[in-house]
């Protein structure tokens, strides 16, 4: 248990007035004060007034629509970093500015899946990101079906000619922990049809819905190049379909692949930076990455993350006064076809990222934070504690010290810096992701409003707390 005097239940805004003026008491439990009574009383006002705020909801909207799907180094990736600069100088953010680096560009020009025989009909396939063209009019062949990836690894069959199909199913989670295990299976099917001389490659798609809706999704690493088989994902009920199709054909099932592709060695993408600039040089690093893969608008993925928390950091930002520390806001390019803005961002600002003090992406949907989760130092590990007595009235429980910290921060944590995570209900997630299902009307605004909330006091905390996250002795 934390804080039993705040920790009691969800009658917000009045519990949260009722307990602001003796924050300065040491709790029950022994938690240790590392902030002051007045700094308590900010975070639980900025908490109050997320919850009523709809900047968030407006960005969203606003990113959805004006801009809508926004593929990494397309012409519509590059209007939405126009449109985060004018946002930002619109909300009063300083030292507004892109990033700008190269990439890889993929692009989808049309797919196609049929069963020839025995049983002709369409299949509902989407290309994975930087699968290669078929010939033209796509090929043919006939099926071989692995129940797993491990399966396919495994065989010692001769696939020469065929069409392979792993049709691994992924799990669903509250915290999304069945997706890295299904990305494997979209990101080494490809090598291993090519080494076994397969001409096509399907997989059941990377998601858990039961709609018609295929999950694209890359397959390959960042920086790989072209996948080495022309791949495509079926929408679930189709690989249930084409499965199906195996158990009553008599004889061999031939299927009919034809994706077309469009690939680019070199094409810009960029980061869209602004600040908030606090009394130090110390930074406080939050945002979302701006790009979505093509067949939504991007709403949850990851529209939402780059509108919650500008919003929430403009929420900081208005407190009267300097923050103590700077807070920048990243709106990452190019995350979905190999982290190539986080690599970008981690590699521009390398001389300072001992001045890191924390950073958080927020990428995990538009659904309700359930739990706090830290990367801190051992010596620093206490502090995690007065985050989550502040968010624990929202909802939000305690997690372990094992945060990833979002996708776009993997390469700062993997040089040190503390990472936080606000980890949302990811349930669904996995219904819409990587789907032309990604659309505005899937977000909650309320569950948007929440996430604004604890963001908010979750940063302002950040930028006000003595001392870093590394270690005691910061
Ligand atoms: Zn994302």
């Amino acid at each position: 248990m934390l804080n039993r005097k705040i920790g009691a239940g969800m009658a917000l805004v009045a519990g949260l007035c009722a307990a602001a003026s003796i924050a300065s008491a040491q709790t029950n439990d022994g938690e240790e004060e590392f902030i002051t009574a007045k700094q308590e009383q900010t975070a639980k006002r900025l908490i109050e007034k997320g919850l009523r705020d709809d900047t968030a909801w407006t960005l969203l909207e606003s990113l959805t629509t004006q801009i809508g799907p926004r593929l990494a180094g397309s012409d519509a990736e590059a209007r939405a970093r126009d449109w985060g600069v004018q946002t930002l100088k619109r909300l009063g953010f300083k030292n507004v500015h892109i990033e700008t680096f190269e990439l890889s560009y993929w692009n989808r020009i049309s797919e196609r899946a049929e069963i020839v025989s025995p049983f002709p009909q369409k299949l509902v396939v989407t290309a994975l990101g930087y699968s290669p063209s078929t010939p033209a009019g796509g090929v043919t062949g006939e099926v071989v079906r692995f129940e797993t990836l491990d399966a396919l690894e495994t065989s010692g069959a001769d696939l020469s000619g065929k069409i392979i199909f792993v049709d691994e199913a992924m799990t669903r989670t509250q915290d999304g922990s069945g997706y890295g295990v299904a990305v494997q299976k979209r990101r080494r099917t490809a090598i291993i049809a090519a080494e076994k001389g397969a001409i096509a490659a399907l997989i059941r798609s990377v998601g858990t819905d039961n709609h018609r809706n295929p999950h694209t999704g890359g397959a390959v690493r960042g920086g790989a190049g072209l996948a080495l088989t022309p791949i495509a994902a079926l929408s679930n009920p189709d690989a249930d379909q084409l499965t199906r199709a195996l158990r009553l054909a008599k004889g061999p099932v031939r299927v009919l692949v034809d994706l077309q592709t469009e690939f680019k060695s070199s094409a810009v993408s960029g980061n869209v930076i602004g600040e908030i600039p606090g009394k130090s040089d110390e930074l406080i690093v939050v945002g979302g990455h701006l790009d979505s893969w093509d067949l939504g608008t991007g709403a949850i993925d990851d529209g939402a993350g780059v509108a919650i928390t500008v919003a929430a950091a403009k929420l900081v930002g208005d407190v009267k006064g300097k923050p103590a520390r700077t807070i920048r806001v990243v709106m990452w390019g190019a995350e979905e076809t190999g982290l190539w803005g986080a690599r970008a961002y981690a590699k521009a600002h390398e001389e300072e990222l001992a001045r890191h003090v924390l950073a958080a992406e927020s990428d995990f949907g538009a659904a309700r934070i359930w739990k706090f989760q830290t990367r801190f130092g051992e010596g620093a590990l206490a502090k995690a504690k007065t985050f989550q007595r502040l968010l624990r009235p929202l909802g939000v429980g305690p997690g372990d010290n094992q945060a990833s910290g979002g996708p776009d921060v993997s390469p700062l944590r993997a040089a040190g810096v503390p990472v936080i995570e606000l980890y949302q209900d990811g349930s669904d997630y996995f219904d819409l992701h990587h789907t032309p299902d990604d659309t505005l009307d899937k977000a909650n605004p309320d569950a948007v409003q929440q996430n604004v909330a604890a963001w908010a006091a979750t940063i302002y905390l950040a930028s006000e707390m003595d001392g870093g996250f590394r270690d005691e002795a910061d």
